[in-house]
């Protein structure tokens, strides 16, 4: 259970601390402190402690040696730091690379690294399976099965980038703070991440801390299905980007691709963009628009987008469908995306189409599948060519 905004963390941690042993990774800054306090330490060992954990990717209280003997010897019977096991590692052929962790109970979900020249992106999950069922999306089709711990969001974090910074040398020791692999982070693996409010809180709070991740607000990226009163709470507490899966431009046709939308209709979507746009980082919201051969891509769904989003300063990104095996839907064409993108553009609207990355491993939006029972589906699925990891190593590993 994460420390909670709003000062509850200080009894949040007084629970846990009661119960056997309690994961550091769950504890932003505050719930840090409230934790220390607990165990009558000063707030300044929880700032050693976040920066042992976030910074340098510690694991054990022994190689934390500015911490008092007797601090790290009661930690070691009450505290762990753990994040979520590592179930599967590829490579993709361009070089994004896609973890499947554990989270317990037969599920598994996954987290995805995809390095460009300038920046490296983590596509982060934060629900085992999705409630929201769009059409188009291989994490709804399972169904939901459960949020997310905040150890379990920022683990991936945690396990990402020192895994990354390990394999590229640059581990091991203090001092490696300033040699970040992840730049970018963005809420768009598996689940809503707006519907599980108060577990993302405290892990965005980390990715931000200056402590832990220190990344700049506008390069942390919740993006949502639409879930208005989560939006004005989010912009409220932690103001990061904010991009927003619109996939259609009227409420009959999102009806049917984003079952939330009868809940919270376009209307309504619209005014919590525009209240979002006076808190947030960035003076765009970005709106994702995922092309489907026939359903949402004709010129007139174009011009019906434009005068949409008329009173909202946005940015259109255009994701071309990634399929998998029971959508039913197939892909625009290319030359479909671009005439889109052509009108878009031609309206004034700042308009980018997604490059598909990692689609050799099933790494690409929409193709994260993770639950561990699915695994034997996922590995039919993927019979190119690929790099594993295995023992440390990267080995090719070719269909026979
Ligand atoms: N639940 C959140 C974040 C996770 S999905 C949301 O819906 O925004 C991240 C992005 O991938 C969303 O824009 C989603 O609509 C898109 N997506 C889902 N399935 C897809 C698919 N099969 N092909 C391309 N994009 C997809
Ligand atoms: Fe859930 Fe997002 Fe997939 Fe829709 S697109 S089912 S909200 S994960």
């Amino acid at each position: 259970m994460p420390a909670r905004a709003g000062g509850s963390a200080k009894q949040v941690v007084i629970e846990m601390a009661n119960a056997e042993t309690v994961n550091l990774l769950d504890f932003d800054a505050a719930g840090l402190v409230a934790y220390c306090a607990s165990l009558n330490e000063k707030p300044f060992r929880a700032k050693q402690l976040e920066r042992w954990i976030h910074q340098f990717g510690a694991a054990d209280f022994d190689g934390m040696t500015d911490l008092a003997k007797s601090l790290r010897e009661k930690l070691h019977t009450r505290a762990s730091i753990v994040a979520p096991a590592i179930v599967s590692d590829h490579i993709s052929s361009d070089g994004t690379r896609k973890w499947l962790v554990d989270v317990g109970n037969g599920n598994a979900v996954e987290t995805v690294y995809i390095p460009e020249e300038t920046r490296g992106t983590l596509c982060v999950s934060s629900q085992a399976g999705c409630a929201v069922n769009c059409r188009f999306c291989s994490t709804g089709k399972q169904g939901f099965n459960r949020n997310l711990t905040t150890a379990e969001i920022i683990g991936q974090l945690w396990m990402a980038e020192h895994t990354l910074r390990r394999s590229i040398g640059a581990g091991g020791g203090r001092g490696e703070a300033d040699q970040r692999v992840i730049t970018n982070v963005v809420m768009m693996g598996m689940g809503e991440p707006l519907l599980n409010f108060d577990a993302l809180i405290p892990a965005l709070r980390l990715m931000l801390d200056d402590n832990a991740y220190g990344l700049s607000r506008r390069r942390v990226t919740v993006s949502t299905s639409g879930v208005v009163p989560m939006m004005d709470r989010l912009g409220a507490e932690v103001p990061v980007a904010l991009a927003v899966s619109l996939h259609a431009p009227n409420d009959a046709l999102r009806d049917e691709l984003v079952p939330l939308n009868r809940k919270y209709p376009l209307r309504e979507l619209m005014a919590a963009c525009r209240r979002y746009l006076t808190v947030a980082p960035r003076d765009f919201i970005t709106f994702e628009y995922c092309m489907l051969d026939g359903v949402n891509d004709t010129d007139a769904h174009a011009r019906e987008l434009i005068a949409l989003t008329r009173d909202v300063p946005c940015k259109l990104n255009l994701i071309p469908f990634n399929p998998f095996p029971e959508s039913g839907l197939l892909r625009s064409k290319n030359e479909r995306i671009k005439a889109f993108a052509q009108i878009l553009m031609d309206a004034g609207l700042v308009t980018t189409i997604r490059k598909t990355r990692g689609d050799d491993i099933d790494a690409a939006c929409g193709q994260l599948a993770g639950e561990v029972k699915d695994r034997t589906r996922l590995s039919q699925r993927t019979q190119r060519t690929q790099r594993q990891i295995q023992g440390g190593k990267i080995i090719e590993v070719r269909p026979v």
